[in-house]
């Protein structure tokens, strides 16, 4: 049996990984895809005293960075059910059965597509899903952010300190997102709000964004919008579909985590954007994996041997 299994090879994976090895204990690394987002992702310039870098690489970083430990990577393995009975037990989706005396749950979050023609030629070529970390790509330039909920409305507020313009695209009749939000979306000088509208196709020009067409629900017609890059803001939904009834979630699915990362569950402990830490980040989720891994490593201290 491992004494930390991880489940998860993105940033809070890989860094509970190193911190768990550096113990000296028993180390293992389930992974769907070893790399998370970050693989998706093109330019990263908030990963702090790395001025400017890409998913491939950073990836690649993270990778050698596990490896020059003495920790089992199983990577290409999709977990699909955890149980407990003394040790915890983690099955994977070819039937192998993992036991360990601690679980790391990092197996983060996906943001919900938009699913229209377009959206995945140019995702990273103009379409966006992180406005901290590709806003100032689009310094200057005509975006749109798509969704008005709590997070569209945030992230038109943000772009329009650096964009030229920010329009934002709600399916719905009425904006979701909170009054004070909405009060100050609407006092801004650069943000046009659209309601009603069905985001139809991303346009681009082969290489880069140049606009997007929707669907005025109202009136059937369709109109045509030019800008340089399309936040996608209609949701982050997190990696917890296979742990659903067997560990706390919050009602969007979150994993409900304590200070030192404990989880309903005793000896399951969580990381990164998979938990309830409220900003998804590279940094924030490198931090909360090792935060974690100390959490679950103090368990293991206390815990009874067998
Ligand atoms: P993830 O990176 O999501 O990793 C989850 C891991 O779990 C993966 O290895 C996955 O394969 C695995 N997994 C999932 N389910 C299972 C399962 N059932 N069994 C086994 N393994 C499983 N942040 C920044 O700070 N700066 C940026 O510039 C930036 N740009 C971004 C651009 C894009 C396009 C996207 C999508 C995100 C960006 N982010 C950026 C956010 C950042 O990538 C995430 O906050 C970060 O990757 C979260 O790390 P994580 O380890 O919690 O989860």
């Amino acid at each position: 049996a491992y004494d930390m299994l991880i489940v998860g090879g993105g940033p809070a994976g890989a860094a509970a990984a190193i911190y768990a090895a550096r113990k000296g204990i028993r180390t293992g690394i389930v992974a769907e895809k070893f790399g998370g987002q970050v693989t998706d992702t093109m330019a990263i310039e908030n990963f702090i005293s790395v001025k400017a870098t890409d998913g491939p690489k950073l990836v690649s970083g993270l990778e050698q960075h596990v490896k020059d430990y003495d920790v089992d990577i199983m990577a290409n393995n999709k977990a699909v059910k955890l149980t407990k009975e003394g040790l915890i037990n983690i099955e994977l989706e070819n039937g192998a059965l993992l036991s360990s005396k601690s679980v790391m749950l990092a197996t983060g979050a996906r943001w919900r597509e938009m699913n229209v023609p377009g959206e995945q030629q140019y995702r990273g070529a103009g379409v966006a899903y992180c406005p901290h970390c590709d806003g100032p790509l689009f310094k200057g330039k005509r975006v749109a952010v798509i969704g008005g909920g709590n997070s569209g409305i945030e992230a038109a507020l943000d772009l329009a300190n650096i964009v030229e313009h920010v329009t934002v695209l709600e399916f719905d009749t009425k904006l979701r997102a909170d009054e004070v939000l909405q009060r100050k979306a609407k006092a801004a000088n650069n943000i046009d709000i659209i309601l009603n509208a069905m985001t139809t196709e991303v346009v681009g020009d082969g290489k880069r964004v140049t606009g997007l067409t929707y669907q005025d629900r109202a009136s059937q017609e369709i109109k045509q919008v030019e800008l340089a890059g399309i936040f996608v803001q209609i949701g982050l939904v997190p990696n917890t579909e296979w742990l659903k009834g067997d560990i706390a979630l919050t009602a969007r699915g979150e994993i409900e985590v304590g200070q030192r990362g404990e989880t309903s569950i005793e000896g399951v402990f969580a990381a990164g954007d998979v938990t309830t830490s409220p900003y998804k980040q590279i940094i924030i989720a490198m931090g909360d994996g090792a935060n974690a891994a100390l959490g679950a490593f103090d368990y293991l201290l206390r815990a009874p041997s067998e």
